[in-house]
């Protein structure tokens, strides 16, 4: 009898090679097979006859091939195109293949076909390219909703929707629930069973709901008690409080004066750093809100009482940056400061791990050479972790064990509205730098439609003229199931900028496929100016502060959630020019209108995170991970703020009645697996 944890060789028409493919996909076992979940569906219920098809429409036609397949060379490239034509009494439909030649042989004239596809009409000619192919006596798949999976090489839809299908038989009734029954009736949640059928082969709209409502609500379920439980285990321990926490001198030795927002952060830092118990702080501060002088202040403190701090910044760029920032401020201070990078040679490096281990470095600052095997501090007593998303749990928590239950101060510019912070961050207390430094410039921002490029690039022209820099982010374009690439959008659109627009300027790129350093040396280049005009995709590095760059023009931006849209404009204005931000977009349709809107209207991070979360639900939150937390696949989709507080109050309910879990073992043991497998794995 199989079981979850039997391997996927068990499935018919899974051998050897097929099964090293799917492990590729994570998938080992049958278990894993069932909770691969579908990323989307395709409607193949409705059945239409040829002569009915709509322009653009994705439908089902059962037609007969009326002569034998064609095949022919794409005159200049090694494509291979197959063409067919098919009638079913109402009309003709062409149908192409492009890169199928197999289809040559496997289409008989005379024989009736079921093809799915998009349809091109023109006229009274209709056709599709690349449409899927059943046998009419077949039919496994028409007239059904289809999951769409994600893929990889070697791994169809068809291998894989039969042997998730295989899968569910062996092993859907045994599935294990970790939802405790009183929980389910009481949110009226369909069993685990049902929910794994229809998230894959869903009967129709609704069912597929109601399992998606279940699997959601699980997952949130389990969320929230995991964070409960971290937050519980860390109120369990104690530590020597700080005793000093005056840190007039410091104040004093800023060039400006905090702003309100600021102290008032500082004040809830040190009264944690006092209070006896590890700090586990998030500080969330909108982009130039001035975090890193909180860090400072916190740093000063520890400092002042015999400790270390080190701050851990994601980038080399990054950690460099703060050190050049921080270390004058706190030399006069008398506190001395080390830089502790991967890029280091050896010799400066060991000079540099002296000195941590001595305790001659009072403040280290550095990259995730901070947490490297052979770092020893004296005695580390705070952690600072700067944009805390592109660290996991598990690398913050490798740093906080150089130390003796160090305190954690953790850094944050993506703002979360305050409704979703209390889940997203169920570990963390929270504080909000909600106001910037007096005298920053608006960044003017427009929509315009593509029809305006022309116009844009002129302006473009004249700013960079004026000694000015320009980002300009292309969306990825997720082409079918492949894993997106953004290496092609990015240097097809560099180089025609280089070439056709802006022969005069330097024209560069930066994507995620590049290797940190090659980044990094486009970045550095780019901040000494000898760049004017940098291309990328969203991987433009968070917080890297280039104060001469102006322009931000982001081509789709309605593809962009809002914060993120928010994000990337806050590479611009940092200095004293006026800075601009176009946002290029051809969607005329209303919701993204108004989300554009939302950006022109408000320079103001929070509003547009609560104003996003009105719009598009918490599920586009999770959806894009910035938080450290495990990845959630179900609720990513189809979460709602209602689900969300349901899930949250079940959690805290099951909690106060079994706070150990004790009487129920399996929910234990999901909670687990879902944070262990979340360890290190963000970013
Ligand atoms: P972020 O919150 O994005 O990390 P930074 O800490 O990098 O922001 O601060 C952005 C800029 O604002 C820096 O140049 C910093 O020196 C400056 N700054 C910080 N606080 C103040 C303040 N209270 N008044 C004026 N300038 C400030
Ligand atoms: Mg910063």
């Amino acid at each position: 009898m199989p079981d979850l944890t039997t391997g996927v060789r068990y499935i018919k028409g899974v051998g050897e090679q097929k099964a090293k493919s799917l492990e590729k996909l994570g998938i080992h076992t049958l278990r894993d097979l069932i909770a691969y979940f579908p990323r989307a569906y395709e409607d193949r219920r409705t059945v239409k006859k040829i002569r009915e098809l709509e322009d653009g429409e994705s439908a089902c036609v059962e037609a007969m091939v009326a002569d034998p397949p064609v095949s022919q060379r794409v005159r200049g490239s090694r494509a291979e195109l197959v063409k067919v034509r098919a009638v079913d009494g109402s009309g003709s439909l062409y149908v192409t293949f492009f890169n199928q030649p197999y289809m040559k042989s496997s289409l008989q004239a005379g024989e009736a076909y079921i093809f799915f596809g998009k349809a091109e009409a023109s006229g009274r000619r209709r056709m599709m390219v690349n449409p899927l192919v059943e046998r009419e006596g077949a039919r496994a798949l028409t007239g059904r909703i289809v999951p769409v999976y994600p893929l990889t090489a070697g791994v169809s839809q068809l291998l894989l929707s039969r042997a998730v299908a295989q899968g569910l038989d062996a092993c859907a009734d045994i599935l294990p629930d970790p939802l405790p029954e009183e929980i389910r009736r009481e949110h009226q949640l369909c069993s685990t069973d049902y929910a794994y059928r229809q998230i894959h082969f869903p009967g129709g709209d609704e069912e597929l709901e109601v399992a998606r409502r279940r699997l959601a609500f699980e997952e949130l379920f389990l969320l929230a008690i995991g964070l409960k439980k971290l937050r519980g285990r860390r109120e369990e321990f104690t530590c020597q409080p700080f005793a000093h926490t005056d840190i007039s001198d410091f104040y004093a030795a800023l060039p400006f004066p905090l702003t309100d927002a600021q102290r008032r952060t500082i004040g809830e830092i040190l009264a944690d750093l006092a209070g006896g118990r590890p700090m586990n702080r998030l500080v969330q501060g909108d982009v130039g809100s001035g975090k890193t002088m909180v860090a400072a202040a916190a740093m000063v403190c520890a400092v002042r009482n015999g400790r270390q701090a080190a701050l851990m910044a994601p980038t080399e760029i990054l950690a460099e940056q703060h050190c050049r920032g921080l270390t004058p401020l706190l030399e006069k201070l008398g506190i001395s400061c080390a830089l502790l990078t991967g890029a280091m040679p050896a010799k400066a490096r060991r000079a540099v791990l002296a000195e941590v281990e001595s305790g001659g470095a009072q403040v280290v600052i550095g990259t995730h050479a901070l947490i490297s095997a052979d770092v020893r501090y004296r005695d580390l007593g705070l952690v600072v972790t700067d944009e805390q998303h592109r660290f996991g749990v598990a690398q913050r928590s490798a740093l906080s064990a150089k130390g003796e239950r160090p305190h954690l101060l953790v850094m944050s510019a993506t703002p979360i509205p305050r409704t979703l912070a209390l889940i997203i961050y169920g570990d963390l207390d929270v504080s909000i730098i909600d106001q910037l430094p007096p005298g920053r410039q608006r960044i003017r921002t427009a929509c315009r439609s593509g029809e305006g490029r022309t116009r844009i690039y002129r302006f473009m022209d004249q700013e960079i003229a004026a000694g000015g820099q320009a980002y300009v982010i292309c969306s990825m374009v997720e082409e079918n199931d492949a894993v997106p690439d953004d290496r092609k959008a990015v240097t097809a659109y560099a180089s025609m900028l280089q070439e056709q627009i802006f022969p005069h300027l330097r024209v560069a790129c930066v994507h995620g496929r590049m290797k940190p350093k090659e980044k990094d040396a486009v970045m550095t280049a780019f901040s000494a100016g000898e760049i004017h005009i940098l291309v990328s995709t969203t991987v433009v590095e968070v917080g890297v502060d280039v104060p001469n760059a102006n322009l931000m023009v982001i081509e789709d931006a309605d593809r962009f959630g809002l914060s993120q849209l928010h994000q990337l404009r806050g590479r611009v204005g940092r200095g004293s020019r006026q800075s601009y931000c176009i946002l290029i977009s051809d969607n005329r349709s209303e919701e993204a209108q108004a989300r554009l809107k939302i950006m022109v209207q408000t320079g103001d991070g929070f509003q547009i995170a609560e104003e996003d979360l009105r719009l598009r639900g918490p599920g586009d939150f999770f959806g894009r991970r910035q938080h450290g937390l495990p990845a959630l696949k179900v609720a990513d989709l189809s979460c709602n703020m209602a689900l969300l507080k349901e899930a949250q109050q079940a959690a805290a309910g099951l909690l106060e009645r079994d706070p150990d879990l004790e009487a129920h073992p399996i929910t234990a043991q999901r909670v687990e697996e879902l944070f262990q497998s979340s360890g290190g794995a963000m970013n």
